[in-house]
């Protein structure tokens, strides 16, 4: 099958193993690559809500009831159907969201990684016991919340949901996603290939909407956990209304990720590092390199960023964006940047392609002599757009850094060990990286960012997340009748 040339039949819910019609509203769901429209979304309400957590509490017993060991072997068929389906599971992405192919890719091979890690949770989750004091033994369990929900965003439709779906289910919880309704189809597959890699029904539902049904999710006292990712104004939006309703919650926010360069950095990687981390999925990553400090003379560096950067071709090695309202966004940032006195080095406006005249794209772009009070320099722009800024002291590039009000990744750049503790030290963010563009920690280390880039406990993926989707039993067991004498026995 080209997924790429077939317009896809309506998009359902999803809930008790089986697709379901949605009454109500719907919105139109396009290629943004073509701007072509490829299927529609039902924007659910409270009622689809109601049935998938039915259905999820119905199979809570019988799937929370099972081992570890058990839950897991989905997670093993799920991985080699993930392998299996690979090439149609790239193509859907690149459908949906306008990814290049190998970026899509990328999204599932990091879903097959996420479910190894589920697979090896039987390993890593030790649970503790002990004699703690004569015949007196104490021992922990980590047991599964219930029914979870979790809400993703439009820039990673396969691996964003995978952060939290494989941990979440083999722990023994079950679950609602509500996926972006701007990229709907990637979640469909899920549920078919976790049916046909053995999950029972009710065990992952879909519920599919816009705003309405995520804050139904929020206020559904049958929803213990939510986990959120997406923009910073909408995480604290759902991380206040879901902890006031007495929810554990961790939200994902957006990220202005700061790149300091030093004199001494190597020209070459810094400049491929840089360049393909501003314009990697179009500069739509929460790990993307945004702003650029550089400290003291590094024009040479500026200058092969540059050439980087007009070799990565919008329709060729460069996806679109998501929508004409973000080219828009994006092309407004550089536009007030350039009128407010900063120079337009690699200029990605009006970028077209050929034959895809309705797509949105927008070409890589950088922008020397940007001042910190600038937007551009502060808020998220999310395009392939990186802006640099000038200082000669490694202080004051440290203190641009830490003024952001987010903290989801940074990287420094040179040959001087010492350099790059101190700034590693010092930068105010959750993921750095030393000569390396987007400082991802792969499983099993967990991912998540700092300040208004995470709200909440913890990491959404790795080890991290097993303590927000389980609540921990301490039992403590006597036997022993000598036990009894004293209190400390
Ligand atoms: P978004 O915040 O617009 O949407 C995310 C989810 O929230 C979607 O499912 C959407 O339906 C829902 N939503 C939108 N508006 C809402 C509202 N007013 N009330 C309740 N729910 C609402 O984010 P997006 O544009 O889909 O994704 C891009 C953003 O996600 C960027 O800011 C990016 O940095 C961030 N992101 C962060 C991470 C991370 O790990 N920190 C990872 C990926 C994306």
């Amino acid at each position: 099958m080209n997924v790429l040339t077939t317009s896809q039949a309506p998009i359902k819910n999803y809930i008790k193993g089986n697709f379901r019609e949605a009454n109500g509203r719907s919105m139109e769901v396009l290629n943004p690559s073509d701007g072509t429209v490829i299927t529609t979304v039902p924007l659910s309400g409270k009622a689809a809500l109601d049935e998938a957590v039915e259905a999820a509490q119905e199979a809570f017993p019988g799937w929370s009831r099972m081992t570890l060991k058990e839950r897991t072997q989905v997670f093993y068929k799920f991985r080699s159907l993930l392998e299996k389906n690979m090439h149609e599971l790239t193509e859907l992405v690149c459908l949906e969201n306008g990814k290049a192919y190998g970026e899509a890719k990328a999204e599932i091979l990091k879903g097959m990684e996420l479910s190894e890690v589920a697979c090896a949770l039987p390993t890593i989750l030790n649970d503790e016991i002990q004699e703690v004091s004569k015949g007196v033994e104490c021992r922990t369990s980590h047991l599964p919340l219930g029914v979870v929900a979790s809400i993703s965003p439009f820039n990673f439709p396969f691996m964003v949901p995978l952060w939290t779906i494989p941990n979440a289910l083999a722990l023994g919880n079950c679950m609602i996603l509500k996926p972006s309704e701007l990229v709907p189809l990637s979640a469909q597959r899920i549920a078919e290939l976790l049916k046909e890699a053995g999950l029972p029904d009710g065990v992952f539902n879909i519920v599919n909407g816009d705003k309405e049904i995520v804050e139904a999710i929020c206020d559904h006292p049958g929803i213990k956990a939510v986990s959120f990712v997406g923009s910073t104004r909408v995480a604290k939006i759902v991380y206040r209304r879901a902890s006031s309703n007495l929810k554990r919650c961790i939200a994902l926010g957006g990220a202005k990720n700061h790149l300091i360069v030093l004199e001494d950095a190597n020209p070459a990687i810094s400049s491929a590092n840089i360049a393909a981390s501003m314009s990697g999925c179009a500069g739509q990553r929460c790990m993307a390199a945004s702003a650029m400090v550089a400290v003291g003379n590094v024009d040479h560096i500026i200058e092969q960023i540059c050439e980087e950067s007009r070799k990565i071709v919008p329709g060729e090695n460069l996806g679109s964006v998501i929508s004409k309202a973000a080219k828009e966004r994006i092309e407004r940032y550089i536009n007030e940047a350039e009128a407010a006195g900063a120079k337009v080095l690699v200029d990605g406006r009006n970028a077209t392609v050929a034959g895809k005249e309705g797509g949105f794209y927008v070409g890589p772009t950088v922008i020397d002599h940007v001042t910190p009070d600038m937007a551009i320099a502060k808020e998220e722009v999310f395009g392939p757009v990186l802006a640099i800024m000038r200082t000669s002291d490694i202080d004051e590039a440290i203190r641009i850094e830490n003024s952001s009000n987010y903290g989801n990744a940074a990287s420094v750049f040179t040959e001087n060990g010492g350099l790059a503790d101190y700034v590693m030290e010092r930068v105010s963010a959750g993921m750095v990286g030393v000569n390396i563009g987007v400082p991802v920690p792969r499983e099993p280390f967990s991912f998540g960012g700092w300040n208004e880039s995470r709200f909440g406990v913890g990491d959404i993926t790795g080890k991290s997340s097993i303590a927000f989707w389980t609540k921990v039993k301490k039992r403590t067991t006597k036997w022993d009748p000598e036990a009894w004498k004293d209190w400390a026995s």
